[in-house]
């Protein structure tokens, strides 16, 4: 259609063009001849020019037609108000086109005023422009044709080079590094580089907690299925029916405790709507620390609580669940008299929470992966103290959500140092 178009529109540009530059030369050619005749005075009356379409009439001052090279000059009607006849009486020279309808044919006329007050006039006839179209138009539909043709090769050519690399791309999206594009093609190809990676990886994530949760429930319930079993059976004295009814509570707790993180990720995870206020860090520490008293006892362990009123602006039950967590990690990972410092400031522009501990630390090249589900480094001491692997994913989400920054500082057996690093509130 465009083509189609394109050739239409130039068609009838240069045609029209062309028209004009043509009866201009016309015109031109007419005066030439006008004026060879108006030399030779015996031409004047007995020209009969070769050429049909010239034509040579001469004119009496008073319009009465004295010779004409085509009809009887008597048969022939005054010619006193021709424009060109008019226009040369007036001013030596005179021109005029007409078009004639019925023969679909152009006449133009120059008029010349002799010395003798009579007027020469050359004619000539010629198709016009509408009739040249139509003479054209056999040629112009061919072109049409041929370019249509031609388009449609070329246009299937370029179709399928610009399809086939997007064809490849997403037949083979495993190795889209390998795929050969062309450069246009490049950033989009990129783009769905990105968001396939994102899409395996997440899916690779999933499938790896679905066996993680699978794994960490049977655990304890193939633990209290056996002990329950036992003492089903009968064969197990009253004491070991208490020892075993213990270790079924015991993996009942382990199995709530697990559920109870897994519920709090996916609470996490979906973008619900909490309430962010403003409220002092130091205090809901200080909390922390007040209700985790108990455990560090168990473990042997002092707390120490430092620092000042801070204000952020956060969601209180995620600070008490970020502070308790790396509380009690601080006391479950450490050594018995060990300590743990727990300090709230301000500073210039963060509000910053600290928990360092003297316990046994985290290699550096684990230090990354402790906030991966389930991912522990210390396997039994997590297990037997009550971990579930989850806690430090829990704390990674309430931080992401809070637009802070984590930062852990640790050794291994040189204790360890969580800083995280919160805006100040407007
Ligand atoms: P868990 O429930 O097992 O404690 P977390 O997600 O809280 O799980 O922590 C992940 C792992 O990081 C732990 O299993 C432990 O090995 C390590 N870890 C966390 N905090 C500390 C710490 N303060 N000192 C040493 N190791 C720690």
């Amino acid at each position: 259609m465009v083509t189609l178009i394109t050739i239409s529109a130039t068609l009838l540009l240069v045609m029209g063009v062309f028209y004009r530059h043509y009866e201009m030369q016309i015109t031109s050619d007419l005066k030439i001849v006008a004026h060879i005749l108006q030399e030779n005075m015996d031409l004047q009356t007995g020209y009969l020019p070769e050429d049909e379409s010239l034509r040579v009439t001469l004119i009496d001052p008073d319009g009465i037609v004295l010779f004409d090279s085509i009809s009887k000059a008597e048969e022939m009607d005054n010619h006193a108000n021709r424009i060109e006849v008019q226009e040369a009486m007036l001013h030596g020279i005179g021109e005029a086109k007409r078009h004639s309808d019925s023969i679909n044919q152009s006449n133009y006329y120059v008029a010349l005023k002799l010395d003798d007050g009579k007027i020469l006039r050359v004619a000539r006839t010629t198709n016009s422009l509408t009739n040249i179209f139509v003479q054209a138009m056999p040629v112009v539909l061919l072109l049409c044709l041929l370019e249509l043709i031609g388009l449609i090769i070329v246009s299937r050519f370029l179709t399928k080079s610009i399809i086939h690399p997007i064809e490849e791309v997403a037949d083979q999206l495993d190795d889209i590094d390998e795929t050969q594009v062309y450069p246009e093609l490049k950033p989009f190809v990129n783009t769905i580089r990105i968001w396939h990676e994102k899409v395996m990886n997440s899916a690779k994530l999933r499938q790896d907690f679905t066996a993680n949760v699978t794994h960490e429930l049977k655990t304890p319930l193939t633990s209290i299925s056996g002990y329950s079993e036992l003492i089903e059976s009968g064969i197990a004295s009253e004491e070991d029916v208490v020892h075993f009814a213990h270790e079924i509570h015991r993996s009942a707790q382990r199995l709530l405790i697990t559920i109870n993180d897994i519920l709090r990720l996916s609470e996490l995870d979906s973008d619900g709507e909490e309430l962010f206020e403003k409220l002092d860090l130091y205090e809901v520490a200080a909390g922390c620390v007040d209700s985790l008293k108990m455990q560090a006892q168990k473990y042997d362990v002092k707390v120490m609580l430092s620092g000042s009123k801070s204000i952020v602006k956060a969601n209180r039950e995620m600070m008490v669940e970020l502070c308790s967590n790396f509380i009690d990690n601080a006391i479950r990972y450490n050594h018995p008299q060990g300590s743990v410092w727990v300090n709230v400031s301000t500073l210039q522009d963060e509000v910053r929470l600290s928990v360092k501990d003297t316990g046994i630390g985290i290699p550096l090249s684990q230090q990354q992966r402790i906030f991966e589900r389930f991912y522990r480094v210390d396997k039994s001491r997590s297990k037997a103290t009550g971990g579930t692997g989850l806690g430090l994913a829990i704390v990674k989400h309430i931080v992401m959500k809070h637009h802070a920054a984590i930062e852990v500082i640790s050794e291994q057996d040189r204790g360890c140092e969580m800083i995280v690093h919160f805006n100040k509130p407007q």
